[in-house]
């Protein structure tokens, strides 16, 4: 009976089967470095979000076993109940210091934090308006308030503007953007948003994923980039890509982290980290500090690996950062150039339908303060080698 019940499953494998849409995880044996073991093979990592080597840092690695040794394994509870341990909040001191922001609350990830901020924020009756190419993870946290949603097209200033002039008569109106978007490696236009937001009184929140320790002043993020501190009510950042570790944040004012406190259903009902989480992002926040040449690093070689592409011919689309997507057109070419480049050395994941569209399927590349020119160098001549055989160049 629960067989048959369960044979749904095989139809839905195989409509993704049908369409080329599924996936296996590429597994890594050892540790998460530029020259990396998966499915058994070394391969140039070019897919980690592992933007400064912090995964596998001395310093995290040490305050994470300190951690463990003195204050044990887990946390034991939800932040509310019996489960904020004082390195929760010195972790959150530091951020918020780091941050230049009142104050900070610090969620399981990124994806959690996106969904406590926007779920203690939102209620039927309010506006938001979103940038069409956001994360899914601030998707699927709008989907769960009773907010009203616009969709603006992507880093559309006269767009946004069309918006705002006809939402005047919603009180409460916030914007969200990605800050760098992951897919492109663009920055969105933060001065001209936060300018249109004070223009009409709405409400402006960044999701700073893919920012957190690469963009700003040590890795202070997209908003510190362009000069506006102070000037965004609502920043999220990770602490799972360039930090190293795991884990989400607002970072904004007191008020609103007394709120989630008590609004944020994932801070409720979710326990918190393992106090070894915690003392590795302090961790990282002290590396940031006192070896900002990691990130000079990972400028330089983004820089030298874009420009090796763009050389060779490939259409790298506008990105701006150390995320350089490798545009191919049709999806199949994409997953044929991602896996041709696996079996002669290079991980490069790739991606189409649904997450970019069709025409725009890609392979994306992210470079790291670790590669060595050697290194990026047999990526590119992978690249040109394949991107050949392939008639793509
Ligand atoms: C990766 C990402 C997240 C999720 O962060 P996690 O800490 O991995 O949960 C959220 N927003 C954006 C824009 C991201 O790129």
């Amino acid at each position: 009976m629960t067989q048959k019940a369960m044979d749904f499953i095989d139809d839905l494998l195989q409509a993704l089967k049908d369409k080329g849409l599924y996936r296996q995880f590429r597994v890594l044996e050892g540790e998460q470095l530029p020259l990396a073991k998966f499915d058994g093979r070394e391969v140039v990592n070019l897919s980690s979000n592992n933007y400064l080597g912090l995964n596998t840092h001395p310093r995290l690695r040490a305050a994470a076993i300190k951690a463990v040794e003195e204050l044990g394994a887990g946390s034991g509870a939800v932040r509310t109940i019996a489960g904020t341990m004082s390195i929760h909040e010195e972790l959150e001191r530091r951020l918020a210091e780091f941050k230049h922001t009142e104050a900070t609350l610090v969620l399981q990830s990124g994806f959690a934090a996106n969904q406590g901020v926007l779920g203690s924020i939102l209620e039927e009756g309010d506006l938001v308006i979103s940038d069409e190419l956001n994360h899914a993870s601030i998707i699927d946290g709008l989907r769960l308030t009773k907010a009203t949603r616009k969709i603006y097209p992507h880093s559309d200033m006269d767009g946004l503007k069309d918006v705002l002039e006809e939402s005047k008569d919603f009180k409460k109106k916030l914007i969200v953007t990605d800050g760098v978007f992951s897919m492109d490696g663009d920055i969105a236009p933060l001065p001209q948003i936060v300018e249109l937001a004070e223009q009409y009184e709405a409400i402006v929140m960044v999701d700073d994923a893919h920012s957190s320790g690469v963009l700003g002043k040590n890795g202070r993020g997209s908003i510190n980039h362009f000069g506006l501190d102070g000037r965004v009510d609502i920043q999220v950042g990770t602490l799972s890509k360039a930090m190293g570790v795991m884990g989400g944040y607002m970072a904004g004012s007191q008020r609103l982290r007394e709120l989630m406190i008590h609004r944020a259903r994932p801070l409720l009902f979710s326990t918190s980290h393992p106090p070894a989480v915690a003392a590795a992002c302090i961790a990282a926040i002290d590396v940031l500090l006192d070896e900002p040449e990691l990130i000079q690093k990972l400028w330089d070689n983004a820089a030298y690996f874009k420009d090796g592409l763009n050389k060779l011919g490939f259409n790298t689309g506008h990105s701006e950062t150390p995320i350089t997507p490798v545009i191919v057109g049709k999806g199949d070419l994409a997953m044929k150039l991602s896996d041709r480049l696996f079996a002669e050395g290079v991980f490069a994941q790739g991606i189409g339908y649904p997450t970019v569209p069709e025409a725009k399927s890609r392979v994306r590349t992210i470079v790291t303060a670790t590669h060595t020119k050697a290194m990026l160098d047999r990526a590119l001549e992978t690249f040109e080698k394949v991107g050949k055989e392939l008639a793509i160049i």
